[in-house]
């Protein structure tokens, strides 16, 4: 049997470190409608590897407002906390290639050096542990081609820079595994919220080093309270899931781009997702990386 690995695979993938809110919700339609309009998949991936990060129960408590949405994923949803045996396997294959480094630098002395590494453990030879492990990305473009944006330059400071892949509490760093899964489970494009956007050349480059061909990726404008200022569980941001889901559902959609005809203004949810079904464009989506919303 031969798997068409050339079909559409998108997928939205929270944190489950609080329960769905607006921002959130604009990333989740966004990947959907993106997904669904091209008769492609939609995958549900819980990224809970930040075990610190967790809420009890927030990750039930997402699906079930996403499921008040009409937003059904495809197959069973996955936890990042399942898939430790997977992150090893490919951490040993780098650390043997000697792409991966022990380092002991504090966070303080990399905020004095502006937050940016300077790769001054790479030499050490450093292994006894509590240690962060570093990655050395090799070759990296300074520019992507953004569904959303066009062409998009990133700081070569930030694409360079030799990251962080396990912490020094021995929790695997999201810049590794987003990458593995997104590798594992054939995501064909990357749906996301713009504040990933500098992120995506060192995603795309990681990929390349694993001999995989990277997804495409389109960011989405950004709900914010005040500029910088991501509207995040961080921030109490209010759960989508206790407010008229059909308000939030055209408040979504007018951030994408899809403000709703006057004659829906009294629709359900479900007819409003049939109508964004049917008129979703990627195109149509603003290239604006942050919108003001109240919270
Ligand atoms: N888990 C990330 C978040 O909740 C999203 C990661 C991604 O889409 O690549 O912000």
């Amino acid at each position: 049997m031969t798997i068409d690995v050339t079909r559409y695979r998108g997928r939205f993938a929270p944190s489950p470190s609080g329960p769905l809110h607006f921002g959130s919700l604009v990333a989740a339609l966004g990947s959907y409608l993106q997904a669904k309009s091209q008769g492609g998949q939609w995958l549900l991936r819980i990224e809970d590897i930040d075990t610190t990060r967790i809420k009890p129960g927030a990750d039930s408590s997402i699906m079930r407002t996403l499921e008040q949405f009409g937003l059904y994923w495809d197959q069973t949803e996955t936890y990042q906390t399942e898939r430790l045996a997977l992150y090893q396997h490919h951490f040993n294959e780098l650390v043997a290639k000697q792409l991966i480094y022990g380092c002991d630098c504090s966070r303080a002395r990399i905020a004095q050096l502006g937050g940016i590494y300077d790769g001054c453990c790479q030499h050490k030879g450093l292994h006894r542990e509590p240690l962060a492990w570093r990655l050395i990305p090799g070759p990296v473009a300074t520019e992507f081609q953004d569904l959303v944006f066009g062409m998009v330059q990133v700081p070569a400071a930030i694409t360079q820079e030799h990251y962080i892949v396990k912490r020094r509490d021995g929790l695997f760093a999201y810049q590794l595994v987003v990458v593995l899964d997104d590798i594992d489970q054939q995501i064909s494009q990357v749906i996301r919220g713009a504040d990933l956007l500098e992120m995506t050349t060192r995603q795309q480059a990681l990929c390349q080093l694993l001999g995989k061909t990277p997804p495409e990726y389109g960011h989405l404008p950004l709900a914010v309270t005040a500029p910088g200022h991501k509207l995040s569980k961080q921030n109490h941001a209010s759960d989508i899931g206790a407010q008229q889901p059909a308000q939030s559902m055209v408040a979504a959609l007018t951030l994408l781009g899809h403000p709703p005809p006057s004659e829906l203004q009294q629709a359900t949810v479900a007819e409003l997702l049939a109508w964004a079904l049917k008129h979703w464009q990627l195109s149509q989506v603003p290239k604006q990386q942050e919108v003001l919303v109240s919270s």
